[in-house]
């Protein structure tokens, strides 16, 4: 069939680069777009301006190439297009995907994520009312942070949880909410509430979510032998990760010994996710999951035949060069 075409097409890791408009602070300050974008060859070009030691400009280019790259001008359909519809029939299949935004604060990680979930869960539902109908298949839903090295669960009020690795060495977050849906709308609903309840401090929504890792799961399950009495077993996950902002990593000199704390620490897990995307696609026996919270609890998403793919977000402004051009080279260490 087409699904089971996309499946073996669907590549293991995936690797795209999202560059979102200018917006009206970065025209109003007659900011340059340095970032261009080549699709027909998967290429973009950053074009950084620096001094000579007689002070005059020199443009130093830097070229990247992806398996895609979306200018300003592509809607969030087509990223869905792009990334995530490729990999929904596979966990129907025993099968893992996770799909991440990586970038800067102000990248476009937040706009990029938000419509995919909705997008896949009205896939997922088509797939169980077509292909898989009368199986038993269920969906449910999980959404929770991950903030300074600690669990929060966003659909039960922010409240702490804790990780247990079971015999199977299987990890699982004690008593985190799932909701069984079976309507895109109430996706929607659990969402909104979980957004809603991320990390907001006392610094205001954006400062405050940028440090948090923010973890959505579609999990696919099929009741025992058609039994409902019986806890579903779980048959495959779709995880989309928005992930803390790549800047905060360097927030490890700040003044604040709390602020250093939380930027050790996402600095600790963006370095571990590199480690174990890269480890999946060199099917390596070793997976350096320990390495920080994050990569514990996505522990069962590196494994076996799973699929991942990794949207890097970049902001097109001059003043943004030194963080596009970090962004651009830790996706370049994932591919
Ligand atoms: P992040 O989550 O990486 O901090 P956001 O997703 O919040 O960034 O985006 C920052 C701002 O830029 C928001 O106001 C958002 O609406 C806008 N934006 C981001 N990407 C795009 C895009 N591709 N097209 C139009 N506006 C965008
Ligand atoms: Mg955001």
């Amino acid at each position: 069939s087409a699904d089971k075409e996309k499946n073996n097409t669907a590549a293991k890791i995936k690797v795209v680069v999202r560059k979102r408009p200018l917006n009206r602070k970065e025209i109003a300050k007659k900011e340059d777009d340095i970032v261009s974008i080549a699709p027909d060859t998967n290429s973009l070009t950053v074009h950084e301006t620096k001094l000579k030691v007689d002070l005059t400009e020199y443009v130093e280019k830097h070229e990247f190439c992806f398996d895609a790259v979306m200018n300003e001008d592509v809607s969030n359909d087509e990223v869905y297009s792009e990334t995530v519809e490729p990999i929904v029939p596979i966990i129907f299949q025993r099968t893992r995907a996770t799909c991440f935004a990586y970038g800067q604060t102000g990248s476009g990680k937040t706009y990029t994520m938000q419509p995919l979930p909705l997008k896949a869960s009205r896939d997922i539902f088509r797939l169980m009312h077509h292909s898989y109908c009368n199986q038993g298949f269920q969906l449910f839903v999980s959404f929770f942070e991950i903030y300074g090295g600690k669990v929060f669960d966003l659909l039960n009020d922010r409240k702490k949880l804790f990780m247990r690795e079971d015999g199977k060495q299987q990890v699982c977050i004690v008593g985190l909410q799932e909701y069984r849906v079976s309507t895109v709308e109430t996706v929607k609903e659990l969402i909104e509430r979980g957004n809603a309840t991320r990390s907001t401090g006392t610094t205001g929504a954006n400062e405050e979510s940028s440090r948090s890792h923010a973890i959505l799961q579609l999990a696919i399950k099929r009741l025992v032998d058609g039994n409902d009495s019986k806890p579903a077993r779980i048959i495959g996950k779709l995880s989309f990760i928005d992930l803390a902002g790549s800047e905060r990593g360097a927030d490890t000199t700040d003044n604040d010994k709390q602020t250093r704390m939380e930027g050790a620490e996402i600095n600790k897990s963006l370095l571990a996710l590199k480690e174990c995307i890269r480890a999946l696609d060199n099917d390596q026996g070793h997976i350096p999951f320990r390495g920080s919270k994050l990569t514990e609890v996505l522990r069962d998403s590196f494994v076996g035949d799973s699929r991942t793919v990794m949207i890097s977000c970049i902001s097109p402004n001059s003043g943004s060069c030194e963080h596009t051009l970090n962004t651009l080279r830790y996706a370049d260490r994932v591919k």
